[in-house]
């Protein structure tokens, strides 16, 4: 049986036949070489989803035009000819597998900086600023414009030359190609300026040279943003007319994306997107063109992903960071085993967000193999069998007991409460975070999928583990929230408590009751977050001269949005100096005192680990032991997850 007939259909983009209808997307991933050659971990990585089954694959946007038009640090480039085997051995380790292999050709324009140009300032049509960076470019003049495009043709030629089955143009975003089609950005007078027309000659002239220079056959994919979601920018209706245009041109499929750096969260979505929220913008464009048509964004399910198909609201889907989650979520699905698909939770923290733009290497909260597929690709069984006992059923606990398992040993895993989860399950209740839940679910089957033997409800004490003669114990018991020393928190009270607690439901407040949130890092602006969605008046009160810096920007340039929504307010570079039953003592700058008036307040100051008296009572039996997780540094799900991770590799 066949299980979703149509995502398993093949398709077709002008000649070129795709095995199936899933589309990898290009996504920075910083994983080439400084240089911008590719690297064999850049290999490893398209070749592992290659591997998963995915029908075509459209590498991380290459640059045309070096420094200038770069825009994340290690990103590819193909400027040269020097750099075209790299990206032969690319092509071929995917051909290997049947899949098809497009590259991504881009110019960055304003969205980039000079500290990621070498020093060069950033280019435009126009000269309007992207206000996510806050950097002022350049104009460009008719001759520099001319000058790029042909560095978009002899690009498209090295493409070509190194077996790549086609291209893809990415005018999608904001980037230059967008830039100059968005009314927006391109406020020029001249030629490659004014009205539609004008704003298209740019991208429609790139796109006349290469097919001169590559031949008319040759599989050119445009990607765009059919609605830009910026007061001034690109809109539905416009993105439309684009969408003929670009077909009258002769490309051979659109890529249908959305937003721009200063509209982020709709080009890259943070958790509280819906599945397939922009599904309807590639229905839209395709019932008004002929040719193929790709979608994307947050499609996390096959079952989702096969109705797409099957209702004709597009040709492809374009699967991107859920096959950065699960490289296998094609074949699971062809199998019949969608259920095993770890799914992208769109936490955006070890992807582009949180690493990539952070001059990093591409990593994954829910897959620590991501990025790194050359050194953990394979599970390695353990040349020993060991009995492995793990404390704590968190994250850092369950992967650990998970990976442990799958390399042959005999694992128990103590948890003290009657749920798995820890972590996972605070940080799920969080406005918009309902898609951490997946993770938690997903380490559980498989825990059981591993035959991993669960005792929940049980504290483990060392007694208890020592009568089991491990040989090796991994203590993953977590943290808990610190109490401050602030005048008033002497003696308990009843209107001071934890965010963990606010999180855990365990904390009601009536319409406009008055809320002081005492730390603004992730955990307290959470909190803050889900008492000004019950209908409280909160305030955050917050030490550094900003909130949630230990965000991820994408993520907190939304959460800032519906905080401005929610009428929350920040009060920064702020201590609180003593708590009282009506409201907290404030100290700011210069020791300028105020007070504000609360009914309650939530603590929110930080964790420290827990666990360090078992770690001692196992080592002074002998029984060896290592320290993961928060238990053995306070951080995020993604830290947690990759210690447990590498740990029960070397067990
Ligand atoms: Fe998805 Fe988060 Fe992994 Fe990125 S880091 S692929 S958003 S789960």
């Amino acid at each position: 049986m066949t299980h979703f007939p149509n995502l398993f259909s093949e398709g077709r983009i002008g000649n070129l036949v795709i095995p199936n209808r899933i589309v990898m997307p290009p996504m920075a991933t910083n994983l080439a070489n400084e240089d911008g050659s590719v690297s064999q971990r850049l290999i490893d990585y398209y070749a592992a989803r290659a591997r998963g089954g995915v029908g075509l694959i459209i590498v991380e946007n290459v640059q045309v035009d070096y420094p200038q038009g770069k825009n994340v640090a290690c990103q590819l480039r193909l400027d040269n000819d020097k750099y075209m085997a790299g990206f032969f051995e690319l092509a071929e380790a995917v051909h290997s597998y049947g899949t098809k292999i497009f590259m991504q050709i881009h110019h960055a324009g304003a969205q980039t900086t000079p500290g990621i140009t070498e020093g060069l300032q950033p280019v435009s049509p126009s000269g309007v600023p992207c206000s996510f960076l806050g950097i002022q470019p350049r104009e460009l003049s008719i001759d520099e414009i001319e000058e790029i495009i042909q560095k978009f043709v002899n690009t498209a030629v090295r493409v070509k030359g190194a077996m790549f089955d086609g291209i893809e143009l990415h005018g999608a975003h904001g980037y230059l190609i967008g830039q100059f089609m968005s009314p927006r950005t391109n406020r020029r007078v001249d030629k490659y300026g004014g009205n539609l027309e004008g704003r298209m000659r740019f991208p429609l002239e790139i796109i006349r040279r290469i097919k001169e220079a590559v031949g008319d056959d040759y599989p050119i994919c445009f990607r765009f943003s059919a609605d830009e979601f910026i007061e001034g920018g690109i809109t539905l209706e416009e993105g439309k007319q684009i969408a003929k245009m670009l077909e009258e041109a002769g490309v051979h499929v659109l890529h249908v994306s959305a937003g721009v750096y200063d509209s982020m969260p709709t080009l890259l979505e943070p958790s509280r997107f819906e599945q397939g929220w922009r599904v309807y913008l590639a229905e839209e464009i395709k019932k008004v063109v002929s040719i193929p048509v790709i979608t994307v964004g947050v499609i996390r399910e096959p079952e989702f992903a096969e109705k797409i198909i099957a209702e004709g609201r597009a040709d492809f889907v374009a699967i991107g960071r859920g096959l950065i989650a699960d490289p296998e979520w094609p074949k699971k699905a062809r199998e019949g085993r969608s259920s095993e698909i770890r799914k992208c939770i769109s936490c955006n923290i070890g992807c582009i967000g949180g690493r990539v733009f952070p001059n990093l290497r591409l990593r994954c909260t829910v897959n620590p193999v991501a990025g790194r597929e050359g050194v953990y690709g394979e599970i390695k069984q353990s040349p020993v069998k060991k009995k492995v006992v793990v404390v704590g059923g968190g994250p850092a606990g369950m992967q650990a007991a998970n990976t442990a398992a799958k390399r042959g040993h005999q694992v128990i895993l103590y948890e003290k409460k009657q749920n798995l989860g820890g972590q996972l399950e605070i940080a799920s209740a969080a406005p918009g975070k309902a898609k951490i839940k997946w993770f938690r679910d997903w380490l559980e089957a498989e825990l059981l999928r591993a035959g991993v033997e669960i005792r929940s409800g049980v504290t483990a004490d060392a007694e208890t583990i020592a009568s089991l003669s491990p040989d090796y114990v991994i203590l993953a018991a977590g943290s808990k929230p610190v109490t401050p020393k602030i005048k008033g928190l002497e003696k308990e009270n009843n209107f001071v408590v934890q965010a963990w607690d606010v999180l855990a439901g365990k904390v009601s407040v009536e319409k406009n009751e008055e809320v002081v949130v005492v730390g603004g890092g992730l955990v307290g602006c959470e909190a803050a977050h889900y008492l000004a969605e019950k209908g409280a008046k909160v305030i955050v009160v917050e030490m550094l001269s900003d909130i949630a810096m230990d965000m991820e920007p994408i993520s907190r340039f939304d959460m800032l949005q519906q905080f401005a929504k929610l009428g929350i307010t920040i009060r920064t570079s702020n201590i609180v100096s003593e708590i009282t039953p009506e409201g907290v003592v404030i100290v700011g700058k210069g020791g300028k005192m105020g007070f504000i008036r609360s009914k309650k307040v939530v603590l929110a100051v930080g964790q420290t680990p827990v666990g360090n008296e078992l770690k001692k009572a196992l080592e002074e039996k002998g029984i060896p032991v290592r320290v993961i997780g928060d238990a053995y540094n306070v951080g995020k799900i993604i830290d947690a997850v990759s210690t447990g991770f590498q740990v029960a590799c070397q067990v």
